[in-house]
């Protein structure tokens, strides 16, 4: 007689299966059980499921099969990680099938037992341990902070300048945990791929590199797999990753560090939209791991989270200023230029450009930023009304004068600058507002009579997604200005994150008023993580710390955020907004979820939402929701695809999760004519 099991198959994302399938088996088979199925006409991976996860889908048409083999060479995934994957499923609103397969290294689907045991015996006769740095004399916060961390698994949030040491709390609590228990596993997260080789080298000194893998997009199949095995087989002490790292096999996982939490990164933007770091939490709890988030500029939802004690928060030399309007001693100042008193078309105020040209000529290295990249974000004709949109977006396509284009950052379209206006004639198109590549050119023509030390001209570089595009620019700019072959660096909010610049004793935010006053509601929080983050990018060096400034170019110097700014003092900042939020019945007052329409046209799109809404008005649980109206999305067309969205809120998780679940079979069974697809995003960043 042979044995029933439930199984979870790589379903794709719209189709109805959700939960498990039924096969047949000679042998029991543990749960978690890696396992090869027939699946149609393919034979696929799948994971033996636990039998309560839900209905496995049986009826008179479905044939129960026998499955193909088990991958026996390896661990069962323990009861924790399935409880993790079912939760982000269900919360997420997306198949089971799809987040748990897509949890595992995409390799693991080629490989039989055999090979994979043999993979395994390579990973376990591990490396030898490096050398080992010592772990520096805790100061009395960090000592604070790593006393509450091993004493309960509780959330916390570690709240600490840049430079304040949180690192280094993460390094000790790590050995903390291993002091306790030898084969305890850390999960340490971080935003960016191109943050993980500095964290590694410390994680690497300390604990050798035997004991740390890496868990990232950027890594090949064969060196994912390897990662993988080795976290799975328990033989990695810490795993060091991106957001995919959340669901990194770890059967012994005794603490989680969710670096720069605040950073929009570990939002996943497509397919299941899950946070990383709220499912971190969740799998602290459920793994009985401790959790750290970290940052000098905290979510206002974990800010809000610390403030009504359901994380615990950790400070770290964060104080404020005591003084109204300045900057904490060993802080950069900050200093404001008022563009209501600079001359009209001023770009760079002679105060500014005086103070960069000061660090040139004492050979000290600024930055200089604005958000976006390009020469100017569009041409226009100056005798008709045309500008240069692009045919198949909502949006102007972007002037790029070093290779004389208009390019759409949006759908990529790209065409040489044409001679005159398409539209009269005209020969004279202008570009109109600026861009990184234009404030490089103008920068370098208000520097030309500057000179370093030694008598040569300031050498000014850009860095942004134009000049980072091949593979190994990235690193080889960085190395250059840490090389001090660059005095200027202009670039777009990319290198403002992270990177250790530790000789640059200026940075400067040329024009980010735009955010003051945006429709986003959270563009004021990114703006001030943004400005605070650059800030801290100045003077880590502490012989140049006493120097250094940040200089924001604003229209609205009275506005509250740069009050706060001035003060270094995100807690101000992040109490004014709150209450903001909180009058507004904003996130983190409320919770929402988005659901997403593409679609040949835009009456399309948006029927499908409204279908959908009216629907939706006979669900339980729709009492307690509010659904708002469809409305075209911000760019409402890319690459000739129409995009709407429906905003559905309400002031508690619980209702909202019980009607997206019994929403999502009506969304499945609405067929629309021209509808290309549709997407629920839960606890959207962007709306
Ligand atoms: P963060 O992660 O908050 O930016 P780090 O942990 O990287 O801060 O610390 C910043 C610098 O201070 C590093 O060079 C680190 O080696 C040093 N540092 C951290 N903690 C201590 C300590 N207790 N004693 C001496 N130096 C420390
Ligand atoms: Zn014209
Ligand atoms: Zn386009």
């Amino acid at each position: 007689m042979p044995y029933t099991l439930a199984v979870v198959v790589p379903t794709p994302a719209h189709s109805n299966i959700s939960g498990p399938l039924s096969y047949q088996s000679e042998l029991p088979l543990a749960a978690g059980t890696l396992v090869r199925v027939p699946l149609g006409r393919r034979e696929v991976l799948g994971i033996v499921w636990d039998e309560e996860a839900g209905a496995v889908q049986t009826g008179p048409e479905v044939v129960t099969k026998p499955i193909a083999g088990a991958l026996d060479g390896i661990a069962p995934l323990v009861a924790g990680w399935r409880q993790l994957v079912t939760f982000a499923a269900r919360y997420y609103q997306r198949g089971l099938g799809e987040v748990a397969l897509a949890a595992l290294p995409p390799q693991l689907r080629d490989l039989d037992g055999t090979q994979l045991a043999r993979r395994l015996k390579r990973v376990t006769a591990a490396d030898s341990p490096g050398t080992l740095s010592a772990p520096l004399p805790p100061n009395a916060e960090q000592a604070a902070a790593l006393d509450a961390i091993s004493a309960s698994a509780a959330p916390f949030l570690l709240f600490g300048a840049t430079g304040s040491g949180k690192t280094e709390v993460y390094l000790q609590g790590v050995q903390r945990m291993l002091q306790k228990d030898p084969r305890a596993q850390a999960l340490v997260m971080v935003p960016e791929i191109n943050l993980t080789p500095q964290l590694q080298e410390r994680f690497v000194t300390r604990f050798g590199a035997g004991a740390v893998v890496a868990m990232n997009s950027g890594m090949t199949p064969a060196q994912r797999l390897k990662s993988w095995l080795a976290a799975h087989s328990g033989q990695a002490r810490i795993v060091l990753g991106t957001r995919m790292a959340v669901f990194a096999s770890m059967p012994r996982l005794g603490l989680i560090v969710v670096d720069e939490e605040h950073d929009p990164s570990y939002k996943q933007q497509e397919g299941a939209r899950y946070s990383a770091r709220d499912l971190a939490v969740y799998r602290g709890m459920i793994d009985g791991a401790a959790v750290v988030l970290g940052s000098a500029t905290p979510s206002l939802e974990s800010w809000h989270a610390a403030d009504k004690g359901r994380y615990t928060r950790l400070s770290m030399a964060a104080r404020a200023s005591d003084a109204q309007d300045a900057a904490p001693p060993g802080f950069p100042a900050v200093r404001m230029v008022d563009m209501n008193l600079q001359p009209k078309r001023t770009v760079f105020s002679p105060q500014l450009l005086d103070a960069i040209a000061q660090r040139v000529s004492r050979g000290e290295q600024s930055l200089v930023f604005l958000n976006r990249r390009g020469y100017a974000p569009v041409l226009a004709c100056s005798a008709c009304d045309w500008k240069s949109d692009c045919p198949n977006c909502s949006a102007y396509r972007v002037f790029h004068k070093i290779d004389r284009t208009l390019r759409c950052h949006h759908c990529g379209f790209a065409e040489r600058v044409p001679r005159a206006c398409p539209s009269c004639g005209n020969v004279d198109i202008a570009p109109i507002g600026r861009g990184t590549e234009q404030i490089e050119e103008h920068l370098g023509e208000l520097l030309r009579g500057v000179r370093q030390p030694g008598g040569e001209p300031a050498r000014i570089a850009r860095m942004d997604a134009d000049t980072t595009r091949l593979k190994g620019a990235l690193e080889e700019q960085l190395a250059r200005v840490h090389a001090g072959d660059v005095d200027v660096l202009v670039g777009t909010q990319m290198v403002t994150k992270g990177h250790d610049f530790r000789r640059i004793t200026l940075v400067a935010a040329v024009n980010p008023d735009s955010a003051l006053f945006s429709s986003d509601f959270r563009a004021p929080e990114r703006l001030f993580a943004l400005l605070l983050q650059a800030a801290g990018r100045a003077g880590r060096d502490a012989v140049h710390a006493a120097a250094s400034e940040m200089w924001v170019q604003t229209w609205h110097p009275g506005h509250p955020l740069f009050t706060s700014l001035r003060r270094h003092d995100y807690p101000g900042f992040a109490a004014q907004q709150l209450k903001e939020r909180e009058q507004a019945g904003m996130p983190p007052f409320a919770f929402q979820a988005l659901l997403r329409a593409e679609a040949r046209t835009q009456e399309i799109a948006q029927a499908f939402l409204h279908a959908a809404k009216a629907q939706a008005e006979t669900l339980p649980d729709a009492a307690a929701v509010a659904i708002y109206s469809a409305v075209p999305m911000g760019v409402q067309r890319v690459a000739n695809v129409e995009r709407a969205q429906m905003l559905v809120e309400c002031a508690t998780r619980a209702p909202l999760q019980r009607f997206l679940a019994a929403w999502q079979p009506v969304l499945h069974s609405l067929r629309e004519k021209g509808l290309i697809r549709w997407a629920v995003d839960v606890d959207p960043l962007v709306i």
